[in-house]
């Protein structure tokens, strides 16, 4: 299979290259040639299958061109070492929790794939270790880095803003120790994605040391989040709900929803989408109006969809064809301020007893403005609420648990490399390494 840029379909690349590349020579998105759907026979039978069953064929219509099905299957079935369960919150709305994993966050899943899929590629070549430079303000390299955790051939590099992240989600990267080193960056996360910038570019580090990203852009991190809309619907099948099904996703960077629309054009009989933004609206703003004009990133509780240019809606855009009328068929928008996220977080709860995060809670909100009579809604909770706990306690007025998992990490020792935010020092770093 091959995958051609979102600016100019005549530049390509293969799996590896584009998975190695993450971004094209041009900055385009790489996407796939072809969407190849399921059989109906799949669809009538999915909801005998398991998550990890399930996963491994709609994987197949994606890498089973490139991958040895052996091998692809063991990348999912190692991927998925948690599952994703789809939960009764009130009447006709279910969360789909996708904070089982090991950082809790739903990127998990993308993360924990693109490594084996990297790892797999790369075999064979370990001696010549590939580094994954990242830059975070916070969940992202938590992710990548318990993801990318004892690869062979894999060292990862975690630039994050010194004092700008949050003692959990730090937690989560400078006590892996292994192939993770943690960089401190004296200065704003825009500081340390210029770092990483510029490494890419810089000519003696490339010729020294094989560089590589791992942002959510790349087609091994996104793709695979296809994966659990499929076993959503199943699940909802097995209830006798698999019918007018609309799943809402809470969207920043719109990699998630992405993955799911490209699951809709596999087959997947989901009926329509809504995505839901915090107060950074500007794909609200397109399919209420058809323009799409980037803005700068607002500061918000919801703060992993702060994003005011979402990359993805590139894809979003070259998937349609870019015919308005085709994406507000299948796609509409909801968006909310920090007073209604708290108020829903609040409200479920007293309802419901079931306590949303910051990013569920506007998954959860729209579904219950924009649902019709007859139909299931299906909303994505892509964190675990501990990982906000001032915001969601302030909501709920009680005390939230931290699941054994975080817990541990903040009991790890922290070890992390100062560096200012001079491209000097962090070249230094890499040349001795
Ligand atoms: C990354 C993230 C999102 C946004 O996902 P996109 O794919 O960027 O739209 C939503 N919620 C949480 C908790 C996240 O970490």
């Amino acid at each position: 299979m091959k995958y051609y840029s979102t600016n100019n379909k005549s530049i390509t690349a293969s799996l590896s290259e584009a998975v190695i590349k993450g971004l094209a020579p041009d900055r385009g998105l790489y996407m796939l040639e072809r969407i190849n759907t399921l059989s109906n026979d799949l669809f009538d039978n999915i909801d005998k299958l398991t998550f990890k069953e399930i996963a491994f064929e709609v994987a197949s219509k994606f890498f089973g061109e490139d991958v040895e099905k052996e091998d692809l299957k063991n990348i999912v079935y190692d991927t998925l070492e948690f599952d994703c369960p789809i939960v009764k919150v009130e009447d006709n709305i279910f969360a789909l929790e996708l904070f089982h994993g090991p950082t809790l966050a739903f990127k998990d899943v993308g993360a924990r794939f693109m490594a084996r899929l990297l790892g797999y590629f790369i075999k064979g070549d370990e001696t010549n270790t590939v580094n994954v430079l990242v830059a975070t303000s916070g969940d992202t390299g938590s992710a990548v880095a318990n993801g990318f955790l004892g690869v062979k051939g894999i060292h990862v590099w975690v630039l994050y803003p010194k004092g700008k992240v949050s003692q959990i989600q730090e937690s989560q990267f400078t006590t892996l120790g292994k192939n993770i080193t943690a960089l401190e960056v004296d200065g704003v996360f825009d500081d340390c994605q210029a770092l990483v910038k510029t490494a890419f570019l810089d000519e003696d580090l490339n010729k020294h040391m094989r560089l590589t990203s791992a942002n959510s852009i790349n087609v091994a991190r996104f793709l695979p989040q296809a994966f659990y809309y499929f076993n959503a619907y199943a699940r909802l099948k097995e209830k006798g709900l698999g019918h007018d099904v609309v799943v809402c996703v809470p969207s920043g960077n719109f990699g998630n929803l992405t993955s799911g629309l490209i699951g809709k054009k596999m087959g997947l009989p989901i009926k329509r989408f809504i995505s839901a933004n915090n107060a950074n609206r500007v794909v609200f703003d397109y399919l209420k109006t058809g323009q799409y004009i980037p803005k700068h990133s607002i500061q918000t509780i919801a703060n992993a969809m702060d994003v005011g240019d979402p990359s993805n809606f590139a894809r979003i855009l070259d998937l349609y064809g870019a015919d308005y009328k085709k994406i507000t068929s299948e796609l509409s928008g909801a968006t909310f301020q920090d007073d209604e996220i708290l108020k829903a977080i609040k409200e479920c709860y007293s309802l419901n007893g079931y306590i949303l995060d910051p990013h569920g809670a506007c998954g959860y909100q729209a579904l219950k403005e924009m649902l019709f009579d007859g139909e299931t809604g299906v909303f994505l909770e892509t964190a675990h609420p501990a990982k906000f706990k001032p915001t969601v306690e302030s909501a709920i007025g009680k005390e939230v648990d931290v699941p054994e998992r975080l817990k541990a990490f903040m009991r790890g020792k922290k070890q992390s490399i100062e560096i200012n935010k001079d491209f000097l020092s962090f070249k230094e770093i890499l040349m001795n390494s």
